[in-house]
C-alpha cells in the first residue's frame, strides 16, 4: 500500500465517486489497468502527468465564464482568470509567441477560431463585419446570404489527406471543407517528401486566402521558412496546425526554419498529444490577429472550460522545464530507432524514415491492408492505427499504412533497446498474418488469419517490455 500524495488523491476521489455510480469508478479503474498493460504507439496519444489530471477534477468545471481575461459576460470570474491569464503566459513564454489563446476545447475547436480570425481579418465583407455582432441572430436574412455567399469564396491551400494532412484543413467531411474551397497539396511520389516547388506552383494558380501546413501522418520535418515565402509571394494568410508535434517544437527539437512559431501568422495545437497536457486546443498569433482570436467563444466556441483550462497551465509549465526538452529528444531518437529496427527487418517505411515523433508503415509488402494489419498487432496487444499512405490503392478506410508514434512509449520511459525489440514484435505479427478470403473468393480487405499461438507470445513479449517501465508509478488504487 502506497502512501504519497497522488495514491491518495486518486484513490479517494474513486471512493466518493464510487458512492454514487460505481460502475464509473470501477470504469476509470479498469481504463488506468488497460492503458497500463497496453503497447501504446498511437501517434496522437499520451499520458499527462497526476498533476495535470488533478486540475481537472474541481469545481472550475462549475463556472461559466464567457469572454476572455478581464472581459467576461459573468460575474464573478476571477480565479477563472488567474488560471486563464497563467496558461496563456506559459504558453506565450513556452513558444515565443506574442499572443496565445487558450480557451478552445479540441484541435478542432482551435482551427475553427483561427479560420474564423483569419476571415474576420482579410475578408472585406460588409456582412461579415455585421457578423462581429454578439449573436450572429442579429444579422438580417440578406445579410445572412451575403455572408455564407462571401465566406464559400475564399480559397484554402493544404496538404492532401494521404500525404498526412487532417481533416480540418478544408476537406468535405469537416465543416471547413465547406467553408473553403479546397486545394490540396501532396507530396512527392518518388521521395514521399514535400515539394516545395509544387507547393509554390499550386499557390500561384490557386491563389488561396490561407495556405495550412501541419500535418497527422507525415512523418518528417517541414521548412516553415520556406512555406511562409510561399505565402508571401501569393498575399495568403499562414497557418500551421502544429497538433502533433507541438510537443517536439516545445522542447526546441525545432527549432530555426522548422519552428512554426516565428514563421506563421497563426498557429493551432492540441494539448493532448506530443504536448502532454489535457484534452484540448490552443491558438498562438501575432498582434494583428489577436482581436479576432479573442473572439472565439462565443463566435465558435461553447463557454470555456476552466478546468481544462488550469490543467493547461499545470501542463504547460511542467513543459517549460528543462527535462521537457530531454523528454522530446527522446520522442525523436525513439521513433528513429523504431523506424531503424523496422528498415533492418525489411519493413517499408513512407519517406524512407523518420525525423519526427512519428512512422509510418506501407503494410502492402506484408501483403495486408491497414485494417488487417491495425486488428492483428491488436489482437497482439500492440495498439497502434491504420492510415492512408500516399496515393493509397485501399482508401481512407481500408488503408495500406499503420501509423506508430513514440511520446506515450517515451513518456513511460522506453528507450531505444525497446524500440528495437518492439520493431521486432510488429515484424513478426506482421510476417505471421495473412488476408482472409472474401465473400467473392478473392482477398479480404479485412478479414485476415493469424495463429492465436503467435498472437499470445507475442502480446506476453509486449508486456514484458513494458514491466520495467510501469505507467503512472506513483499511483497506487489499492
Ligand atoms: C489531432 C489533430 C486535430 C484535432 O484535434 P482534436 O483535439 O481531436 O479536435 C487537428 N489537427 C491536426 C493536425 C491533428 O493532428
Amino acid at each position: 500500500m502506497s502512501h504519497n500524495a497522488e495514491s491518495t488523491a486518486f484513490r479517494s476521489a474513486l471512493e466518493v465517486i464510487r458512492a454514487v455510480e460505481p460502475r464509473v469508478a470501477d470504469a476509470i479503474g479498469a481504463e488506468l489497468a488497460d492503458q497500463r498493460e497496453s503497447l501504446k504507439l498511437i501517434a496522437s496519444e499520451n499520458y499527462a502527468s497526476p498533476a495535470t489530471l488533478l486540475a481537472m477534477g474541481n469545481w472550475f468545471s462549475d463556472k461559466y465564464a464567457e469572454g476572455t481575461v478581464g472581459r467576461r459576460f459573468y460575474a464573478g470570474c476571477q480565479n477563472v482568470d488567474t488560471v486563464e491569464a497563467l496558461a496563456a503566459e506559459h504558453a506565450r513564454e513556452l513558444f515565443g509567441a506574442a499572443h496565445a489563446y487558450v480557451q478552445p476545447h479540441s484541435g478542432i475547436d482551435a482551427n475553427l477560431v483561427a479560420f474564423w480570425a483569419i476571415l474576420a481579418d482579410r475578408v472585406e465583407s460588409p456582412a461579415l463585419r455585421k457578423a462581429q455582432v454578439r449573436h450572429v441572430n442579429d444579422l438580417t436574412e440578406a445579410d445572412w446570404f451575403a455572408l455564407r455567399r462571401e465566406l464559400g469564396d475564399q480559397r484554402m491551400l493544404g496538404m492532401s489527406l494521404d500525404a498526412g494532412g487532417h481533416l480540418t484543413h478544408g476537406f468535405r467531411p469537416n465543416i471547413s471543407g465547406k467553408m473553403f474551397d479546397q486545394r490540396s497539396y501532396g507530396t512527392d511520389p518518388a521521395t514521399g517528401l514535400v515539394d516545395y516547388d509544387r507547393v509554390a506552383e499550386a499557390a500561384r494558380e490557386f491563389r488561396p486566402l490561407v495556405l495550412v501546413a501541419g500535418y497527422s501522418a507525415y512523418p518528417r520535418k517541414v521548412n516553415f521558412r520556406i512555406m511562409r515565402e510561399i505565402a508571401d509571394e501569393v498575399g495568403a494568410t499562414f497557418m500551421v496546425d502544429m497538433a502533433h508535434f507541438a510537443g517536439l517544437v516545445a522542447g526546441k527539437v525545432f527549432t530555426g526554419d522548422f519552428d512554426p512559431v516565428p514563421h506563421a501568422h497563426i498557429v493551432t495545437t492540441t494539448t493532448h498529444k506530443s504536448l502532454r497536457g489535457p484534452r484540448g486546443g490552443m491558438v498562438l498569433c501575432g498582434p494583428e490577429l489577436a482581436d479576432q482570436v479573442d473572439r472565439g467563444c462565443p463566435m465558435v466556441l461553447g463557454g470555456p472550460l476552466p478546468h481544462v483550462m488550469a490543467a493547461k497551465a499545470v501542463a504547460l509549465a511542467e513543459a517549460r522545464r528543462p527535462d521537457f526538452a530531454d523528454y522530446a529528444q527522446r520522442i525523436v531518437d525513439n521513433a528513429q530507432a523504431l523506424a531503424d529496427g523496422l528498415l533492418s527487418r525489411g519493413a517499408t517505411l513512407v519517406t524512407g524514415g523518420t525525423d519526427n515523433h512519428l512512422v509510418l508503415i506501407d503494410v502492402s509488402g506484408y501483403g495486408l491492408t491497414g485494417r488487417q494489419a491495425e486488428q492483428a498487432l491488436l489482437d497482439s496487444g500492440i495498439v497502434t492505427n491504420r492510415n492512408a499512405v500516399p496515393q493509397d490503392p485501399n482508401g481512407a478506410w481500408y488503408t495500406s499504412g499503420i501509423r506508430i508514434g513514440t511520446p506515450a512509449l517515451t513518456t513511460r520511459g522506453l528507450g531505444a533497446a525497446e524500440m528495437d525489440a518492439t520493431a521486432e514484435l510488429i515484424h513478426t505479427v506482421l510476417t505471421r498474418t495473412t488476408a482472409g478470403t472474401g465473400p467473392d473468393g478473392g482477398p479480404s480487405k479485412a478479414k485476415y488469419v493469424l495463429d492465436p499461438a503467435v498472437a499470445e507470445q507475442v502480446g506476453k513479449q509486449a508486456a514484458d517490455l513494458l514491466t520495467p517501465f510501469p505507467l503512472y508509478p506513483e499511483v497506487t488504487l489499492g
